[in-house]
This record gives C-alpha cells, structure tokens and sequence, in this order.
C-alpha cells in the first residue's frame, strides 16, 4: 500500500478523487484483541462505518471511510463481552481524525497558536477549529522526568477583562507545564517551590509575579519576556518618534515665516510710492510753471527795453 505503507491490515477498496479525495478502507486482519483483557478474537459481531480526516495530498483534503468490525471477546470473565477493533497506528479511539493530521493541528497550536493555527490550517487544508487545535495541545504532555530549568510566566484569560490565571510553560521544550487559577503571589510561589530546577523565569512587569518568584524561587534569575520587550520599545519609540514629529513641523514653520519676512513686497502693495511719483510730477510740473514764470520775465525785461 502506498498511501498507509504501515498499515498491513488496512485494504483500499475504493479511490474517488474529487475537490476531495475519498478513500474507502476495509480492515483484513484476522483477529483484532479486546482492549479490557487482551484476549485475541475472531468472533465478528457487527460491521459499521467511521468517517476519518487526514492530511491532504497535493492540495486535496483526503477523507477515509474505515469499514470495522465489533467483535465478542472470547474471555467468560472479561467485563467487556463486545469490542471494536483498534487502529493504534491509524486514529484514536472515536477520533475524527487520523494521528498524522491531529499532529499537524497540534504542532500548528504550539508554535502560532490556536486561532491563528486554525486560519493557517484552513489556507494548508488541515481542517481544525481553534477549539480543536487548543485541545489537542492541551493533551500533550511533557516527559514525566523532566524537570522544568527554563520557565515562562504569563496570564492568560479565565473571562477576558473578569478572571485571569496563570499560564507557566517550559522554554526549553516550548510547551506549556501547567495552569494556575489565578496571579496570586501565594499560589505562585507555592508552585515555584515544588519545582527547585528553575533557575531562569521570564516574566512580564507584573510585580506580583516577581514577589511570587523571589519569594517561592530564590535561586532563579528573573527575566523580562521577549514580548513585553518589544511592546514596552516599541511604545517609546512611538513617543520620541511623535515628539521628534512636532519639533520638525514647529522647525519647518518657523523657517516659513523667516522666509516670509524676508522677501520683497509685492507691486500691488506700492500705493504710496505711486503718490510719491505723482507728488514728484506735480513738482516738476511746478518746475515748469517756474520756467514759464521765468520766461515771461525775460520777455517782460525785453518790452521794457524797448
Ligand atoms: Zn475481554
């Protein structure tokens, strides 16, 4: 089989490709064992249908329709008397979907959360609702043996505005650990002291979560989270940038008034040099009344002599 090549017992028995590709799957193994006992059973009680998502293929949504079989456990003492046969390498147990494309939802809730994974999801088509994809993070959990040394704290919201807890994940894993019910500096602390490995906690400003720190983790270093640091840089940034801007338009207007001052009246605005050319016309128009009046001196002279 080249599409389930781990699957020995699983047979295509029909491809119908569409906008969606359909695959009907029919389980062959002989036996399937009772999950309550072990006990391995041939003893088919019923067949029904289980509708399956899973990854898409060259941009094809792939759906699987499973034919299994119920089956009687053989054991007289098993409190289970019918079983249906798993598929532990296929789905889990009345899962919707396979373990491949589960995986894929949960790795997309891990690394950009849930909303925006389900947005991503739906542009890749690897169906999964925001609701979904959170709760198959929510299922993962860390190695059992590892103590947390690298942890985050933050809140998150119980009621958005009303209740908020606590929301602590190991950095070095990149999973969340657990969930607080609240920011308190009690439980916070209490918490902390269970857990002696740390010895980094990033945080935001909150000064609760640096008494509880410094209260339940002595021996750690606080840090400030990547996120508030880049919020807090960039709102002052924000401020220099809108101060810097008001300077520069007080700059440029006062360079417009200077501008302004200095340059030429326009010709409109010489009125009175106007009536100073007329005043000057008027005097030499008196010039010449003087040379007439002089003139007719000479002329009054020239009678007289003769
Ligand atoms: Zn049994």
């Amino acid at each position: 089989m080249i599409i389930f090549p781990d699957l020995p017992h699983v047979q295509v028995e029909e491809v119908e490709v569409a906008q969606e590709i359909t695959l009907t799957l029919r389980t062959t193994s002989p036996t399937a064992s009772c999950p309550s006992c072990g006990t391995a059973s041939s003893r088919i009680q019923s067949r029904y249908t289980r509708m399956l998502h899973d990854l898409p293929s060259v941009g094809h949504p792939i759906r699987l329709i499973m034919h299994v079989r119920r089956f009687f456990c053989k054991k007289s003492t098993c409190a289970q008397k019918i079983f249906v046969e798993r598929l532990p390498d296929l789905c889990r147990p009345h899962a919707q979907r396979t373990k491949q494309l589960q995986e894929a939802l949960r790795q997309l809730g891990l690394t950009i959360g849930g909303q925006t994974g389900a947005d991503m999801g739906s542009d890749l088509g690897i169906s999964g609702s925001r609701d979904t994809i959170l709760r198959l993070v929510r299922q993962s959990h860390p190695s059992a043996h590892s103590e947390p040394h690298v942890i985050g704290l933050d809140d998150w919201a119980r009621k958005r505005r009303l209740r908020y807890g606590t929301l602590i994940c190991d950095l070095e894993s990149g999973l969340p650990i657990d969930l607080l019910p609240d920011r308190s500096v009690e439980i916070g602390s209490a918490w902390l002291k269970k857990h002696p490995s740390i010895h980094v906690v990033s945080r935001d400003g909150s000064s609760e979560y640096a008494s509880a720190i410094t209260k339940g983790a002595p021996q750690a270093r606080q840090v400030s989270d990547r996120w508030h640091l880049v919020k807090n840089l960039a709102a002052c940034v924000s401020v220099q940038l809108t101060q810097s801007l008001t300077q520069l338009r007080r700059a440029e207007q006062a360079e417009a008034n200077a501008t302004q001052e200095q340059q030429p009246l326009p010709q409109h605005h010489s009125h009175p040099r106007t009536r100073g050319s007329e005043t000057d016309a008027t005097s030499s128009s008196s010039g010449t009344n003087s040379s007439l009046r002089a003139d007719h001196g000479t002329a009054a002279a020239r009678d007289e002599k003769h």
